[in-house]
């Protein structure tokens, strides 16, 4: 049954070694995002002559052993996905688009040049963990069991060179609300100092390199003004006119303004467009999606500057802000804070139940817990 020297693991193949389920003795209310796992992971493991090993299903508590020399240690080698299972109201588990964050997994892990695989592969052994930890999925409406699958070079060497050892990994967390403050609106910190991601870089790839340095410049807009995440700019030109500077995304959301247009002709509900600095939001894209078909507002995929935000705030054209991602959703923004203290915009419908943020959330949420049926559901 081993899949040893061929090109991809195969979920036929996996092997598992399980512990009986018994009922968690945390507060599920009380659950801080990621910090909880379930009884089992997944794991499959390649080496450059060898192939892929036997996949396997095992006890969480068993860990993952690394050598103090692995690629991952030293020049962060790693990608990872986030996605969530959702208990329906017919009582099923689903995942939502989970296509996509497997090709998003496959684009990520090969630009790190991890070993090859099949990504059809990799969804279905995550449905096979998903079906030996099944009773660890949250019964309360706005619960899930966060996915994360990652990957990471495992080879033994000192040489910043191509990974010759690819562990890849799947493991399931309960998790509840994102933010503390659930759908209340929050404050962003407008990053003017620190990019996420340029041209010619990773942006658009799910890297680990692309998160660590985002921490300090969280911490500090945290420590100065009390806002939850950042909000990351890119500046246009040669960076001497500030206000030219084009809005990026958010830390781990992608973010949406809805705008009523200067002539008087609507709203535009308008995002940045996928230029390769952008991660490609799997939740972006259903909001673009639905926001379509719904058709009542135009829908763009377009740089928005912070002089325009401005002008459209002074002029009160500034309907909405909403960062989106599988972690909160969607999640209502009511301010974005400069450095210098002043608040360059703050949305006056931020949290109305008729908005456009407030409508998105429902229609997402009821698809993703099946109230209402859609192909997104698998
Ligand atoms: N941007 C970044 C930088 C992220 O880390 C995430 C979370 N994956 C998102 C956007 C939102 O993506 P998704 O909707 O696929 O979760």
């Amino acid at each position: 049954l081993t899949s040893a020297g061929s090109t991809t693991f195969r979920h036929a193949d996996i092997q598992k070694n399980t512990v009986p389920f018994q009922e968690p003795t945390f507060d599920l209310e009380g659950l801080k995002f990621g910090q909880v796992f379930t009884d089992h992971l997944f794991i499959a493991e390649h080496t450059e002559g060898e192939g892929w090993g036997r996949p396997q299903i095992r006890p969480f508590s068993q860990g993952i052993t690394v050598h103090p020399a692995a690629q991952v240690l030293h020049y962060g080698m790693c990608c990872f996905e986030g996605m969530k299972a959702y208990l329906g109201v017919d009582g099923r588990g689903r995942l939502f688009r989970p296509d996509l964050n497997m090709q998003r997994m496959y684009r990520s892990s090969r630009r790190l040049m991890l070993a090859d695989y099949d990504p059809g592969e990799l969804l279905e052994c995550l449905k096979e963990l998903l079906r030996v930890d099944r009773q660890w999925l949250p019964e309360r409406e706005g619960y899930s069991l966060y996915v994360r699958p990652f990957m990471f070079s495992s080879a033994h060497t000192l040489g910043v060179g191509r990974p010759t050892r690819s562990t890849l990994a799947i493991t399931l967390s309960p998790v509840g609300p994102y933010f503390a403050t659930g759908l209340t609106p929050i404050q962003l910190f407008l990053s003017e100092e620190h990019v996420r991601a340029w041209p010619g870089g990773v942006g658009d790839c799910k890297v680990g390199s692309n998160y660590a340095p985002t921490i300090l410049p969280q911490a500090e807009a945290h420590r100065k003004h009390g806002t939850p995440q950042v909000l990351y700019t890119l500046p246009a030109g040669d960076g001497s006119d500030p206000e030219s500077s084009v809005i990026s995304e958010s830390g781990a959301m992608n973010c949406f303004f809805l705008l009523d247009k200067a002539d008087g002709s609507g709203q535009i509900l308008t995002t940045p467009p996928l230029d390769g600095t952008i991660l490609p939001g799997v939740t972006r894209d259903s909001i673009l999606a639905l926001a379509r078909a719904w058709n009542d507002v135009e829908v763009s995929e377009t740089y928005l500057t912070i002089r325009e935000i401005k002008q459209a705030f002074k002029e009160g054209r500034l309907r909405e802000i909403f960062g989106c991602g599988t972690a909160c959703i969607v999640q209502p923004v009511n301010a974005l804070i400069r450095a210098n203290g002043d608040v360059i915009a703050a949305p006056f419908d931020a949290s109305s139940t008729s908005s456009m943020t407030a409508r998105m959330t429902r229609a997402l949420t009821d698809i993703q817990h099946a109230r209402v049926p859609s192909g997104w559901s698998v």
